[in-house]
């Protein structure tokens, strides 16, 4: 079969291994814009020219873990590392919400300072004051008695990129006691509690292969997911991965597009790593398939120590400037953000 077969097939049923990696390696740029306008479709045909956005919020640049490829690993002595107070999140979102956004996503490092309590009182707080916007969280693993905690207080999502669904990749990008069982755990309890979840990896990952990507794109497709982040890998200077190549772009707008023809209906971010890779790269995503938009609503005075990989965009501007920023983005393509908590169709 040809690429465009393959394409062909992935819009009725999920490729075979093979296939995958087939198709990964020998796809031309006529292929990748093929599966372009294909995934444009599918995504105009469910959510017509709309993009959905939600107001990053990133509280704690505090983390317990060392992944290899992230700047806020603890490892890194030169991190800058603050933690906002529940006073400063409520004032992100009291912006956010005089902004339009509807969704608010609490991301940050693996800090334990944030116990159970501590989540539960933050995530009542936000769900009392603002009982018509969705809440996600992006804290990484906790134990399944946490998460249902969280859940029961009304958070309603929950992101967790897999990283990589191979379990020697996945030894690449962290070291012990980090695992691939566990994170694939951690999925499926979220799934199992009624978060909408999202899984994703990065792009170019160092180790990364075109038999892994096709291993991400079988998982994904087990999980069936309502939310997918992927982005490219971007090094960190602090890093062991410090001298790593960047993520390519087309790769990762190709893989946005089998990601919307696989997964129809799923939540899809254009990220913030693609638009720092390229000054169009969240255009570029949208129009290769992706339908959410993800501006940063933390306070201004932290953005640079919440430094996942080198030359972050959005860091310097206010929320408000931030979200018309996009606003005119999204225009000249085509597209307007909405005032919508934006679910994954029931
Ligand atoms: N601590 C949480 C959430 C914060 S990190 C967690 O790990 O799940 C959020 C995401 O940032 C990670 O899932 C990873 O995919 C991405 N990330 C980290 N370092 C990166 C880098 N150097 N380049 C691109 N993306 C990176
Ligand atoms: Fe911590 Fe997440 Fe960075 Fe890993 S990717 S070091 S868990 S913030």
């Amino acid at each position: 079969m040809s690429c465009k077969e393959w394409i062909d097939k992935l819009e009725v049923q999920p490729l075979e291994r093979e296939e995958y990696i087939r198709l990964l390696s020998e796809y031309t740029e006529e292929d990748r814009l093929y599966a372009q306008e294909k995934a444009r479709k599918i995504g105009d045909h469910y959510f017509g020219k709309q993009i959905f956005v939600r107001g990053l919020i990133e509280f704690t640049s505090y983390c317990k873990n060392d992944c290899y490829y992230c700047g806020l690993r603890r490892s890194n002595q030169k991190a800058e590392r603050y933690r906002l107070t529940e006073e400063e999140i409520l004032d992100c979102c009291r912006e956010g919400y005089a902004l339009g956004f509807r969704t608010f996503v609490l991301q940050g490092g693996e800090d334990p300072y944030f116990t159970t309590d501590r989540m539960v009182s933050i995530i009542r707080q936000i769900k009392d004051a603002y009982p018509d916007c969705a809440l996600t969280l992006s804290i990484g693993e906790r134990s399944r008695a946490d998460y249902a905690a969280f859940r029961q207080a009304g958070a309603d999502r929950y992101l967790l990129r897999h990283e990589t669904a191979n379990a020697a990749h996945y030894r690449i990008l962290h070291p012990e006691p980090l695992s691939l069982s566990n994170r694939i755990a951690c999925l499926e309890s979220l799934k199992e509690l009624g978060f909408q979840t999202g899984c994703g990896f990065m792009v170019g990952s160092p180790g990364q292969t075109v038999e892994t990507l096709a291993e991400d794109l079988l998982l994904i497709r087990r999980l069936n997911p309502q939310m997918v982040g992927i982005g490219p890998f971007i090094p960190h200077g602090d890093t062991p991965f410090h001298d790593q190549p960047t993520g390519g772009l087309e790769l990762t707008l190709f893989l946005l597009s089998l990601i919307r023809i696989q997964q129809k209906q799923v939540l899809l971010p254009a990220t913030t790593a693609l638009g720092t890779i390229d000054p169009k790269g969240r255009e570029l995503g949208i129009l290769a398939g992706a339908n959410v938009v993800m501006p940063n609503l933390s306070p201004v005075m932290v953005r640079k120590k919440y430094s996942l990989y080198d030359n972050k965009i959005c860091t310097g501007e206010e929320s408000a400037q931030c979200r018309s920023c996009l606003q005119k983005r999204m225009e000249s393509i085509g597209y307007t953000l909405v005032t919508a908590r934006g679910d994954y169709p029931a």
